[in-house]
């Protein structure tokens, strides 16, 4: 090889280096990833377009449901594991309460369309942006039924600063989560220098056969945080300072996909009203078309910066909902009571003997405090109730 060749095949290598590096750097979400890695390890699993499938035929069930009745809003409840390698409460990984509620608020936030910021949204996309309806709530009690002393947090020392997507998927998520039927997993973990900001594990369809058995799914049901691109006080670095982090996750575990449908223009997000885009958007350009429209670059499925995001649609709406009425473990939280404490039950009633239904003299019925209210009798008699709203 001549000397000039080397040094253009040397000048090529560099090229195809960096590029490699910057398009590492350039991965800010794991989602797409993470569920290929899943998908290749259970070949008979359905596929994404089988669940699309699923999807789209409930969505228009939905769709039929809520054109005649209102549909209630929903809450979440959630529980945040802070995982630190033993920094005290608030510095480094070992995040603040505050900055995990501000978090929570900023859920609310978004998903409510309450943001502040909803009137940097274009006024032709105003008429789409949505209301999902969806609240998230800190849960109040472990699964124990003890009283948690800061809500919703789950503090985790795991003995290693940093951690890689697939040490949290092996160990970290399966060592440390909550009954994901009870609870919605959020974990915040330090990815070290990757550029990556978190990632998701998608819904599945109900009734589907061949998924990976539930448990193992079940395992690792939640979302993944960088720990400085969570909320919007404290240990948080920009642009990822606004929570966005977090709504863009959410939207993945709830169903939604990046909103250039990862690909060119003949990938969608199968929703109608978000534009086709040709590929992520990064920073935050003033406007930018492709595909033939301009690009919602505004909404929080996109990657432009925080401060840059700042609505859902009508049909990400309707994904979303339709995945919480439908899919296995989302459905479940509709009916989770982990976010109250009961600290009075009034009922009445009478104890009796249950083989002869007469009454006991001095009998004491101790009432236990739970999430999921328990009553205990003396003289091994068993009372059940329904809660009752009075509390
Ligand atoms: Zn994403």
């Amino acid at each position: 090889m001549s000397f000039p060749y080397r040094i253009i095949n040397s000048v090529i290598f560099l090229v195809l280096v960096s590029f490699s590096v910057t398009a590492q750097q350039q991965e800010k979400c794991g989602t797409m990833r993470m569920d290929s890695i899943r998908r290749a390890q259970h070949p008979n699993a359905p596929s994404l377009q089988d669940f699309e499938n699923w999807l789209q035929d409930e969505i228009e069930q939905y769709k039929q449901k809520s054109a005649t009745a209102k549909q209630q809003v929903i809450t979440i409840p959630v529980v945040v594991h802070v995982v630190h390698d033993g920094d005290p409460v608030g510095q480094n990984e070992n995040l603040s309460q505050a900055q995990v509620n501000s978090q929570i608020e900023i859920l609310n936030e978004d998903f409510r369309r309450l943001n502040s910021d909803t009137t940097d949204t274009p006024a032709n996309f105003q008429p789409v942006a949505a209301d999902i309806e969806i609240e998230f709530c800190l849960a109040r009690v472990d699964p124990q039924g003890n009283v948690l002393n800061e809500p919703g947090i789950d503090r985790y020392s795991g003995g290693q600063s940093t951690w890689s997507q697939n040490d949290i998927d092996n160990t970290l998520k399966p060592n440390t989560i909550w009954d994901p039927n009870r609870y919605f997993n959020i974990w915040t973990v330090d990815f070290g220098n990757s550029g990556l900001l978190g990632y998701a594990q998608f819904p599945e369809a109900s009734g589907l056969q061949g998924m990976p058995s539930g448990s193992q799914n079940a395992q690792t049901d939640g979302v993944v945080v960088r720990h400085t691109a969570f909320g919007r006080v404290g240990n948080v670095n920009a642009p990822a300072d606004k929570g966005r982090t977090a709504t863009h996750e959410v939207g993945h575990w709830l169903g939604l996909q990046h909103i250039w449908g990862d690909g060119d223009c003949s990938q969608d997000d199968f929703c109608n009203d978000t534009p086709d885009a040709d590929a992520s958007t990064s920073g935050c350009p003033n406007s930018q078309s492709s595909c033939g429209s301009v690009d919602m670059i505004e909404n929080y499925m996109d990657y432009t910066d925080d401060a840059c995001m700042n609505m859902f649609t009508a049909d990400q709406k309707s994904r979303m909902r339709t995945v919480m009425n439908n899919s296995p473990r989302r459905v479940d939280l509709l009916s989770s009571n982990v976010c109250r404490v009961l600290d009075k039950e009034y009922v009445s009633g009478q104890v009796v003997d249950s083989a002869t239904g007469t009454g006991i003299p001095n009998a004491q019925v101790l009432i236990s405090s739970m999430a999921s209210l328990q009553i205990r009798c003396l003289r091994g008699l068993m009372i059940s109730t329904q809660e009752s709203g009075a509390m």
